[in-house]
């Protein structure tokens, strides 16, 4: 099926990366991917082979050698060209991204352009990679410590943001001189091998950047068990990242690991009341609630809990429900029937158990996976979706009455990605801040992530940090190297 509006259709490719090669969907073995606005079908992918796959981190392994050998300086035109390719190309990328993935033409855009900028980013810190020169114990000696990159790296990415989890882990890879082979999700792995086509196009050469596709757990199990592969870096759920640091423990895998949240969303009686709102909708509601970032939980302070959800499910009403490609539309089909399915469950639980349905609470007119955005108030603490990450347009009220509950509240979760609060009080800003156990920490605002920012998880929301940096930090080795007898 072709994607309508393409100006450069070869960017619609599905066939594989391999070594300079690209390998298509042979036979039956292939992975169907399909639109979630209606189920049909947008391509095939290959379903490639253990064999294949060796291929791929044979190449990458030699090709690491020469990626690494180049100056920083060459390394960092190279990914910069490609930045400057996929920005050229944004709007036929952002419309593989919504035939595959759903969301909105503006929002896919919005994710290609802002996760690009990893690779502008990261071209400039190639050039950054500082060593040290440190006081020795003895006159002797002298003790230095240089950085190198770790080797060669995979990356396993999420389906939410189809290709912006791609350039975030790319462009520090490359940047420290390692190669990476990508396997995306099997629901969207044609944003991945689109940018495999602008890499090409770049000058980035064979073996430096390939994209796989093909069996999870088969690819997965290669990546940790092959000593060739230095680093894995997964975005997705934490249950595949306990999976994967218990598989990659034999070879002692270097990890960076982007896992599940549960972000808390505090509104304090001294906030701005509108602008809460404001940012509550972008935190909820952006690609359908499933970010690994969305306000999963929002707690408000009680004085003001019962406006606040008011005033919120004014604007969820205001949302437009629909197509990717239609003008206008801000909510698209969630991702499959196993999302609607945790939706549907977690606002079953809290309703029978006292919360008050605002807004929305049920599958669109529009069918399939759509769903209408829902706002519930007088939710607990004690509810399912308290605990686990909904993933879906479900905003739920909660109502607090101090900042010591609150915090405890927020705390009380295995996770530790994202946090959100809005208040004006300055003292109380520095206070809950530092309280909140996760890794980042929006206040007065409901959209903090950037290229210059770290961006990474406390607790069981993983390991590492993506961005800024310290990001780089990520795909590079530190050695001491002590040059005695001077
Ligand atoms: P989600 O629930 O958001 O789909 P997953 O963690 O299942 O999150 O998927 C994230 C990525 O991990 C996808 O690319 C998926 O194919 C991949 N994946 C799933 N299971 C495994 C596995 N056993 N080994 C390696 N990758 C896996």
């Amino acid at each position: 099926m072709p994607i309508e509006g393409l100006k450069d259709s070869s960017l619609f490719t599905k066939s594989c990366l391999v070594a300079g090669r690209w390998i298509e969907a042979g036979g039956d073995t292939g992975i169907a991917v399909t639109n979630p606005a209606d189920g049909s079908l947008v391509g095939t992918v290959p379903s490639l082979g253990k064999e294949t796959l060796r291929e791929a981190i044979d190449a990458a392994e030699s090709a690491q050698k020469d990626w690494a050998a180049k100056t920083a300086k060459e390394r960092s035109a190279l990914i910069r060209r490609w930045y400057e390719l996929i920005l050229e190309n944004a709007d036929d990328l952002a419309r593989i991204l919504t035939a595959e993935q759903g969301k909105p033409l503006a929002e896919a855009k919005g994710e290609i352009v802002a996760n690009a900028a990893y690779l502008e980013w990261f071209a400039e810190e190639a050039k950054r990679v500082y060593g040290d020169i440190v006081p020795p114990p003895g006159n002797d000696r002298r003790v230095l410590v240089m950085k190198q990159p770790v080797g060669v790296c995979a990356a396993i990415t999420p389906w939410n943001f189809p290709n912006g989890m791609i350039t975030r882990k790319a462009g520090p890879a490359l940047a420290a001189g390692c190669t990476i082979i990508v396997k995306p999700a099997s629901q969207t792995p044609l944003s991945a091998l689109s940018l495999g086509v602008l890499a090409e196009r770049a000058g980035i050469s064979a073996g430096v950047f390939q994209v796989v596709t093909g069996k999870a757990s088969m690819i997965g199990e290669e990546f940790c068990t092959n000593p060739k592969v230095a680093k894995i870096s997964f975005t997705g759920s934490t249950e595949v990242g306990r999976w994967l640091m218990r598989q990659g423990a034999d070879t002692i895998k270097r990890l960076s690991l982007e896992l599940g949240g549960n972000a808390p969303f505090i509104v304090f009686e001294d906030a701005d009341i509108d602008a809460a709102v404001a940012g509550a909708m972008i935190a909820k509601f952006r690609n359908s609630g499933q970010t690994c970032v969305c306000a999963n939980r929002i707690y408000v302070h009680e004085s003001i809990a019962a406006d606040f959800a008011r005033k919120l499910a004014v604007e969820a009403d205001r949302l437009k429900v629909g197509r990717g490609e239609e003008d206008g539309v801000t909510q698209g089909p969630l991702i499959d029937d196993a999302a609607v399915a945790k939706m549907e469950e977690h606002l079953k639980d809290a309703l029978d158990n006292g919360a008050e349905l605002v807004t929305g609470g049920k599958r669109h007119a529009l069918g399939g996976t759509f769903f209408e955005p829902t706002v519930i108030s007088n939710v607990k603490q004690t509810m399912k979706l308290a605990h686990e990450e909904t993933f879906a347009p479900l905003a739920p009220v909660i109502a607090f009455s101090s900042e010591s509950d609150v915090i405890e509240m927020a705390n009380d979760t295995e996770f530790g990605l994202a946090a959100y609060f809005y208040t004006k009080d300055l003292a109380r800003t520095f206070r809950v801040a530092e309280a909140l156990e996760s890794g980042i920490v929006g206040v007065n605002s409901g959209l903090i992530a950037n290229e210059m920012a770290p961006f990474g998880g406390f607790k069981q929301s993983g390991l590492g940090r993506e961005g800024s940096k310290y990001g780089i930090e990520e795909y590079l080795e530190t050695k001491y190297v002590c040059v005695a007898g001077l």
